[in-house]
């Protein structure tokens, strides 16, 4: 679809996934295309990006680079065959091409172990997926913005948790290595253009917005989309003391103070109010974080999956499947740890090795 100023977007399926596409949106410069995510690893969706392409006149041999607003396989995922195809570069955040280069050099035993380990401290059930999105080759449910079970009455209703759980996802490959990497403020290689990298930590921690200045235009990738929230957990290979719902509220305070733009987000549409959009966002997960509060100072000390057990979602806990329970998990995880880094809850000491335990406290 022609954007209008030199902008198109290209919607790319997500083979088997509800969320549907992801919108792979092209830059026009003298010197080819720079790509904003490239979608999914399928050959399905291979085809529909490079015959997308080659439907607005653009040939995907001539594209100058890939920019990836994040390292989840519907936005990494096509990366490495655009790469191959046209001898461009893939541009990632510093902190996600450090967790791309983990991934690729961990096996599959090690990252085992170490989701076991995880789901155990949190309480879990041993054949769960656990309560992180996953280390490296996540199935697509536990990765995006897309199958969080979050309760129905905040501003957006998750897809996933909608539709059926599938039964069987093909395991994406991991994401390409970045040629280049970005920090906040680095303007991207647009010949022409003013493509300026925004880092939007918490819905992974190298999560970038890209502000095209000459537009009034943010490509918003998951950080903020216009009818469902990001599935918000812990990080991989997460650490006690990184907040990464804490990372994401200031995120979206970023975007709340970025008045008349355009969003363009990776899935859904593209919508005017990129900041009114992001301030919506912000409450809904404050008002949780009052609930869960509450929640906690009436129940004894609790683990992590009890506390996700109690939290509401949009359908009973009895009705989640073991994903759908890793990645409520995760939420009520993210959640708990912001309550901690704000003093309004704490972890009881406990055995050593045993689960760990968590009870409401007051400033
Ligand atoms: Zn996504
Ligand atoms: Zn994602």
């Amino acid at each position: 679809m022609d954007l209008g100023g030199g902008v198109w977007s290209v919607p790319v399926p997500i083979p088997g996934n509800p969320l549907g596409y992801t919108l792979v949106y092209a830059v026009e410069s003298p010197s080819g295309p720079v790509l904003v995510d490239a979608g999914w690893n399928h050959e399905d969706a291979w085809l529909a990006l490079r015959d997308g392409l080659a439907a607005v006149g653009m040939d995907v041999r001539t594209v100058r680079g890939v920019v990836v607003t994040h390292h989840h396989p519907d936005h990494a995922g096509l990366a490495g065959r655009v790469r191959e195809e046209s001898g461009g570069w893939i541009a990632m955040h510093e902190a996600d091409a450090a967790l791309v280069r983990l991934i690729r050099g961990m096996d599959g035993a090690t990252q085992r172990a170490f989701q076991a380990e995880m789901i155990r401290r949190a309480g879990g059930e041993p054949d769960a997926p656990g309560p992180t999105p996953s280390t490296g080759r996540p199935a697509p449910a536990l990765d995006g913005a897309d199958s969080s079970p979050t309760d129905g009455t905040g501003p957006g209703k998750e897809p996933g948790a909608a539709g059926p759980e599938p039964d069987r996802w093909e395991r994406p490959d991991p994401p390409a290595a970045p040629d280049l990497e970005l920090r906040d403020g680095d303007l991207v290689d647009v010949p022409g253009r003013r493509l300026r990298t925004v880092w939007t930590p918490g819905h992974t921690p190298g999560h970038i917005c890209l502000h095209l200045e000459d537009a009034g235009r943010l490509f918003t990738g998951d950080h903020v989309l216009p009818g469902i929230t990001p599935h918000i957990g812990l990080y991989p290979y997460d650490r006690d003391d990184v907040d990464p719902l804490g990372d994401f509220l200031a995120s979206l305070d970023l975007v709340t103070g970025m008045p008349d733009v355009e969003a363009l987000p990776a899935h859904e549409w593209a919508f005017p109010d990129a900041a009114a959009r992001a301030a919506e966002i912000r409450d809904h997960h404050e008002q949780r974080l009052l609930r869960l509060h509450d929640l906690l100072a009436g129940l004894p000390a609790v683990t992590i999956w009890e506390v996700a057990e109690h939290m509401p979602w949009n359908r009973s806990w009895s009705d989640l499947g073991p994903q759908q329970r890793g990645m409520a998990a995760g939420e009520a995880a993210a959640h708990l740890r912001t309550l901690e880094a704000r003093g309004l809850a704490r972890r009881l000491p406990g055995a050593p090795g045993a689960p760990i335990r968590f009870t409401a406290s007051r400033r």
